[in-house]
């Protein structure tokens, strides 16, 4: 059961100068961005503050440009413009993953950065106040015991957005502003493997842009959940193949599974030979070996890591043999 808002202070910063000034000068303040997650947790009692910084008026936040290189889409383009957006259709996994995301009125207002700074997820967290209070809290939030793993001091909740995967398949990278300047990484560095400190978001910063590098690659994007209507992942898997036919390479990211999104090493990236169901039946196992998902979900963890590396080997199938 929800809880009712509590009282805060709307600031309406008009371009990202505005923002960085006003996280300078109220550090508690969150950015809120379409709301849908941020809304949720602070009724929750999971997030404490007395100032939202509502971005949606920001200048040249919600713009996607096209540039040789490929696609600057800005954090607060919402996910139903960067589904409709022409110059984004080529890429299908970006394509796959946003339309996968909550409902078609969340992805009216639900922006690409919040997907990409989205919090994590775990069963023992996601509930009301006096739910988590009659269990004493837990290691993420108020608390000192992860009743995921109690031996261990770190945080196992979930990563469940479904644009990272989609977006670092493709080598994004993401530019950041803060007090101290700006600087530019790869979407797959901007994560750590810890539930309660997974961003490398510094105090005071707001990510900008999403470089998206141009690319005319096949991709797909899949993801296994309880509500195939609208739910979060409880596993979801990108592919891009590259190279022509009989010469394919493949890259494959996660989400879901751990506190991050992250990349699967393969051990055979690239179908070569005749034996076509060995390299399928490596992308199988690969996918296996790289995720841990913990007891964050009512989904058995065994079940999460053998329904997605399945997902992963028939879209790599379907990709690869068209
Ligand atoms: C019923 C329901 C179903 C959902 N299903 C899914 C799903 O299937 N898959 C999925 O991935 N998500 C799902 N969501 C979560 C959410 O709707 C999406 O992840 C959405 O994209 C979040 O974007 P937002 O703009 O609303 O983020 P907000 O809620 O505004 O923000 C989320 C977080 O990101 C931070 N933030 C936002 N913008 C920035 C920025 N530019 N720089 C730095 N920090 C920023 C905020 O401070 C906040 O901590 C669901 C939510 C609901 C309510
Ligand atoms: S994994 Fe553990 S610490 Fe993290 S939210 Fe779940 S119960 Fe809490």
């Amino acid at each position: 059961m929800s809880e009712a808002l509590p009282q805060f202070q709307l600031s309406r910063p008009a371009s990202i100068a505005e923002v960085v000034a006003t996280l300078k000068s109220h550090p508690d303040a969150r950015l809120c961005a379409g709301g849908t997650d941020l809304i949720v947790n602070m009724r929750r009692g999971l997030v404490e503050t007395d100032m939202l910084v509502d971005l949606g008026k920001v200048a040249g936040l919600n713009q996607i440009t096209e540039t040789k290189k490929g696609l600057e889409i800005g954090a607060g383009v919402t996910l139903a413009d960067l589904i409709a957006n022409k110059a984004v259709q080529t890429y299908t996994a970006v394509l796959e993953a946003a339309g996968a995301i909550a409902g078609p009125s969340h992805r009216q207002s639900a922006t690409v950065g919040g997907n990409l700074c989205l919090d994590t997820r775990c069963l023992y967290y996601n509930q009301s106040h006096w739910w988590r209070k009659s269990n004493n809290f837990c290691l993420k939030y108020k608390g000192d015991t992860c009743h995921v793993a109690p031996q261990g001091n770190r945080c196992r909740a979930a990563f469940s957005g479904d644009l990272a995967p989609a977006l670092i398949v493709f080598g994004a990278e993401i530019t950041l502003v803060g007090p101290d300047g700006t600087r530019r990484l790869k979407l797959a560095d901007f994560y750590h493997e810890d539930g309660a400190a997974h961003l490398d978001l510094k105090p005071g910063e707001i990510l900008t842009t999403v470089h998206l590098p141009k690319s005319n690659a096949r991709s797909a994007y899949g993801k296994v959940r309880i509500r195939e209507i609208m739910d979060f992942p409880l596993a979801g898997v990108a592919l891009v193949c590259s190279g022509a036919k009989g010469d394919e390479t493949l890259s494959v990211a996660v989400t879901g599974t751990n506190s991050m999104p992250l990349m699967v090493e393969l051990t055979k990236a690239q179908m070569l030979g005749a034996d076509q169901d060995a390299f399928f039946a490596a992308i199988n196992k690969d996918v296996q070996k790289s995720v841990s998902p913990q007891r964050t979900t009512t989904t058995g963890s065994h079940y999460r890591r053998l329904s997605i590396a399945a997902v992963a080997e028939r879209l790599a199938r379907e990709l690869c043999l068209g």
